[in-house]
């Protein structure tokens, strides 16, 4: 192969152009047809084939074939003039401009003058190719707008633009004036698909993994993608295209790698961080692409997770993942491609990329998990259902530790082999959004807790058996019913208790205790709870029975009515229960909750 393969392989007609047919069928019609328009704006991101095509358009309008029924429109590919006009040479009718490099008044009134002569020939067409229009002045456009009102016969102005609201901005009317077409990004599977047929032709052996490993460095670009295959092959004795050889072509860190990072992550294996990261730095792997892998990886898990598919993830790695599905939820991978993503921009132009990543990964290691989010949630008991819900008694420390989130310091590497959920150390140095937190356990509490912890229990004062209390006697008493259930290792419940406001007890020894709206959550865990609630409550309050829960609003007017008359409590639907915990759910993690909003997720319960 002494011919670069990008060059080899650019196309000669509209159908060979990859993946923009709506685009190059119309095109040829209007050829075909004899109805081509004196301005064209092909808009699309970078290697998608805007240049291509206006090539092939001015190959087409001069073709020495032009006019064969046979062609269709189509330029021929192999007359002097096609030739010509593809190598790229000196064409009289086919002017290329980098409006990059063009930009001012004068060239523009140049390429107004010379827009006046006529095409070299009687059938022949003058196509002005202008690249980077957006980068064209206003008084640039203005002298093309005056040259498209009133255009010379034979004359074709391409304008081509990853941009188009630039132009829209600075040259409106000369927008009117063109026809535009939106070109489509090439996909990873396309590339790989026009890959292999260039191998193929060139009979060169390749594995279809290398050309998914090609295609996503190429990200997008047709062109960078043939350059990369060049490169990869230059490298090799053989002509041949392997996984291991395009690694190398490219500065790639092998999929084991990042598969060895996800375990540790997912085994909270913190403190081998290090040591795996800095074997790739003796590597000396490029980190910029190791976050690049990495973010690659945990996508395609998260794609798996969702139950997705990505074409472009070769078998062996498929496989691997596979077989780790379900050892990081959903959610997680989710906060931590958020994190990796909020990492990105400071990482590229940090002096310490190795340090930032042992960070994230670490982070990532200790992190929370939603699991144990969900712990807590069943921490509170039940959800609704009259029944007492059965005690967890063994989950509450863990429950306690993940639901307050103290700003403890971050905890000793060596217990990331922990099973407990460790509260996630602050990401250093990345913003994450703080997002209010209305009715959840505020540090108040949690402090108010663990004060309630400390305190020695006291013995109740004995009351007179069966003579209900008064609510004054409750409110007293009320932080030792917190300290009862707490001792009880209801750590959840007792927090919620807590923010119940006792306001009445009736003649039967019926306590009801109001709730604030936004405590909704807590006053329906108290309210599932409350056979256990009012257990507790007579070890420190002889004469209590029963225990209602009700809004604040409503006690109120309870309480003005003797406790008599009090509203029915609120019942929650199934859909409020499963909302409020999302939203609980959510609101105690900034990033997942930014997820939930973005992706419109319903968290599993
Ligand atoms: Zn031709």
């Amino acid at each position: 192969m002494s011919l670069a393969l990008a060059r080899k392989y650019r196309p000669r007609n509209f159908a060979t152009v990859a993946v923009q047919n709506h685009v190059a069928n119309t095109l040829k019609g209007a050829i075909a047809r004899g109805r081509v328009a004196h301005g064209y704006l092909l808009c699309g991101p970078r290697g998608t084939g805007k240049t291509t095509l206006a090539r092939v358009l001015a190959m087409a309008l001069n073709c020495e074939r032009r006019g064969d029924p046979a062609l269709a429109g189509e330029p021929c590919g192999q007359c002097g003039s096609c030739q010509k006009i593809w190598s790229g040479s000196a064409s009289l009718d086919v002017v290329e401009i980098d409006a990059a490099s063009n930009r001012g008044v004068d060239d523009a009134r140049d390429l107004r003058e010379r827009a006046m002569y006529a095409p070299s020939g009687e059938d022949r067409y003058k196509v002005y190719i202008v690249d980077e229009a957006h980068m064209l002045t206003r008084e640039a456009w203005n002298a093309l707008l005056k040259v498209l009102e009133e255009p010379p016969p034979r004359v074709v102005f391409v304008f081509a633009t990853t941009e188009p609201q630039k132009i829209a901005q600075a040259a409106a009317p000369v927008l009117s004036r063109l026809q535009r077409f939106d070109l489509k990004r090439i996909g990873p599977s396309e590339i790989r698909e026009r890959l292999a047929a260039v191998l193929s032709e060139e009979e060169v052996t390749f594995e279809p993994e290398a050309l998914g490993m090609i295609a996503r460095a190429a990200d997008g670009g047709l062109r960078d993608a043939l350059s990369l295959t060049d490169q990869v092959l230059s490298i090799g004795a053989s002509a041949e295209v392997t996984a291991d050889r395009v690694r190398e072509a490219l500065g790639l860190v092998p999929d084991e790698e990042f598969l060895a990072l996800l375990d540790l992550v997912a085994d909270r294996r913190a403190a081998d961080v290090f040591p795996a990261v800095q074997r790739l730095a003796d590597n000396g792997v490029d980190f910029v692409l190791v976050l690049a892998g990495l973010g690659d990886l945990l996508r395609a898990q998260l794609a798996l997770a969702l139950g997705g598919e990505l074409p472009e993830l070769s078998e062996r790695l498929r496989a691997a993942l596979s077989e780790r599905k379900g050892r990081v939820a959903g959610g997680d991978l989710l906060r931590m491609l958020h994190a990796l993503l909020e990492l990105e921009p400071m990482y590229r132009r940090s002096g310490q990329p190795q340090l930032l990543l042992e960070t994230l990964l670490v982070r990532f290691a200790l992190m929370d998990r939603t699991i144990e989010l969900e712990e807590v949630l069943k921490g509170f008991g039940g959800g609704g259902h009259d029944d007492p819900p059965p005690r967890r008694v063994a989950h509450e420390p863990r429950v306690a530790s993940a639901h307050a989130l103290p700003p403890s310091p971050p905890p000793a590497v060596a217990a990331a082999s922990s099973a407990h959920a460790i509260p996630a150390p602050p990401m250093p140095q990345v913003a994450i959004p703080q997002v209010a937190i209305p009715g959840t356990a505020t540090q108040q509490v949690a402090e108010a807790a663990a004060a309630a912890q400390l305190a020695p229990p006291r013995a109740a004062p004995a009351e007179a058996p069966g003579a209900p209390p008064s609510v004054e006697q409750v409110q007293k008493r009320w932080n030792r019913v917190v300290e009862a259930i707490q001792s009880r290792g209801r750590g959840m419940l007792a927090q919620a208790v807590q923010r119940m406001q006792p306001v009445s007890v009736d003649g039967n020894g019926v306590l009801t205790v109001a709730y604030e709206v936004t405590d909704d959550t807590f006053a329906q865990a108290v309210d599932g709870a409350r056979h256990d609630v009012v257990q507790a409550m007579q070890e420190v309050l002889r004469g209590v029975t029963g225990l209602r829960v009700q809004a604040a609003g409503a006690a109120a007017s309870a309480q003005g009515a003797a406790g008599t008359s009090a509203r029915p409590t609120k019942r929650l639907t199934a859909h409020d229960v499963q909302k409020q915990r999302t939203s609980h759910l959510a609101a105690k993690d900034p990033l997942l909750e930014a997820a939930v909003q973005a992706l419109d997720l319903e968290l599993m319960d």
